[in-house]
């Protein structure tokens, strides 16, 4: 298990962009041109370019009133990834992980069938895989790697200004949740840490999870389970090879 972890406290988050700004900058991904959608949310989605959106969804709060919920979306680097064992029945070192920080990295130089790419994005719990259709490759999130490995923290960590990105190892980092959530819970009696044993990006949210986006929260578990039954021969996963 060991290796990193991050904590999203979105109690904390003002959606400043900071971090959506600060993952472009470091990565040298291009911006993307957009059009006046009614919302503060720029741009619409997730893409090859984009691997860190702030979400902004407007929902009824507890007591009816209408209320911001942001969420500052980002691939959860899963604990047991479904992408990569979708992957590996499709693309070889399409997927990997990585033994130290157990990021999860795809290789944006391997070519991926938009067919398999379908497969590999319907297999993720979170909807995060993209497809860059120009080079024929998958992105999404790298954990920084290049950053952690020079003990560097990930840029969009880095950058908020408030607290609400945290990262380090995850022991550390789920004692942090833990204790944050019990804060927070004296005042909402409904915040939770969304599938905290399953991933390495835990987001802390107030509310229902849905609230913030159609894909905070998913059963992880589930979907392998399920990916386990149409993709024979999965083996058992104590003894899946996850290097
Ligand atoms: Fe929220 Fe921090 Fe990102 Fe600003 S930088 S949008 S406060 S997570
Ligand atoms: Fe893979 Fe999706 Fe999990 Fe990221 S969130 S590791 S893309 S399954
Ligand atoms: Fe972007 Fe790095 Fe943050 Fe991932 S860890 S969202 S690549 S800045």
């Amino acid at each position: 298990m060991a290796g990193k972890s991050f904590f999203i406290d979105t109690t904390k988050c003002t959606a400043c962009r900071g971090c959506q700004a600060a993952c472009k900058q470091w990565n040298q991904n291009p911006g993307t041109k957009t059009i006046q959608r009614g919302t503060y949310q720029n741009p619409a989605d997730l893409s090859a370019v984009t691997f860190k959106l702030v979400r902004f969804n407007e929902a009824e709060g507890p007591g009816g009133e209408p209320k911001w919920y942001f969420f500052p979306d980002q691939c959860r680097h899963c604990v047991y990834p479904p992408c990569k064992m979708a992957a590996d029945k499709k693309v070889k070192g399409a997927a990997s992980l990585d033994g130290r920080t157990r990021a999860v990295i795809f290789n944006p130089k391997v070519k991926v069938s938009p067919a398999d790419f379908k497969t590999i994005r319907e297999s993720c719990p979170y909807d995060i895989p993209r497809y860059d259709k120009k080079a024929g490759g998958m992105a999404k999130c790298t954990m920084c790697i290049d950053r952690i490995s020079q003990g560097m923290l990930p840029a969009c960590v880095k950058t908020c200004p408030t607290g609400t990105m945290n990262f380090g190892d995850r022991e550390a980092i789920l004692k942090m949740a833990a204790a944050r959530l019990e804060e927070v819970k004296k005042v909402h009696k409904n915040a939770s840490l969304v599938n905290s044993d399953s991933v390495r990006v835990i987001f802390l949210v107030k509310d229902d999870p849905k609230k913030y986006h159609q894909f905070a929260a998913e059963d992880n578990g589930k979907r392998i389970t399920r990916m386990m039954a149409l993709e024979r021969p999965f083996p058992p996963i104590n003894r899946l090879d996850m290097s």
